[in-house]
C-alpha cells in the first residue's frame, strides 16, 4: 500500500515547493523553520528527510502513517543483500562487506 505524495503533504504544516520536491515543518520535532524534505523517489516511493535528524519512523508516526506507506508499490528486490549475507562468512575481504552495509 503506497500513499500519494500529496496525501503526505496534506498532513504537514508549512509546505512549500523546493527545487526537487517539497519542504515542510517536521511533525516529529518542534519545527518552526521547515526542515523536512519530502520528495518522490525514482521508483515511486516517497522520501522524507528531516535535516534536524528525526528518524523516518518518528516522522511517519507523527502523521499517522506507516513507513510502508512511503514505499513503492512493489518493493525493490533484495537480491544483493542476500548475496552479501551469504558471502559474508566466506573469505571476502572486509572492505567489500563494509562498502555495502551503510544504509544512511
Ligand atoms: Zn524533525
Amino acid at each position: 500500500m503506497s500513499l500519494n505524495i500529496s496525501a503526505v503533504l496534506e498532513q504537514l504544516e508549512g509546505v512549500r515547493k523546493s527545487t526537487n520536491g517539497y519542504m515542510a515543518c517536521c511533525p516529529a520535532h518542534d519545527d518552526r523553520n521547515p526542515s523536512l524534505s519530502i520528495r518522490e523517489g525514482d521508483n515511486d516511493g516517497i522520501l522524507v528527510h528531516c535535516f534536524a535528524g528525526c528518524l523516518e519512523e518518528e516522522i511517519c508516526r507523527a502523521i499517522n502513517i506507516s513507513k510502508a506507506d512511503l514505499m513503492p508499490p512493489s518493493p525493490p528486490r533484495r537480491k544483493n543483500h542476500q548475496l552479501i549475507a551469504k558471502t559474508s562468512n566466506s573469505s571476502l575481504p572486509r572492505t567489500v562487506m563494509y562498502s555495502h552495509s551503510p544504509k544512511k
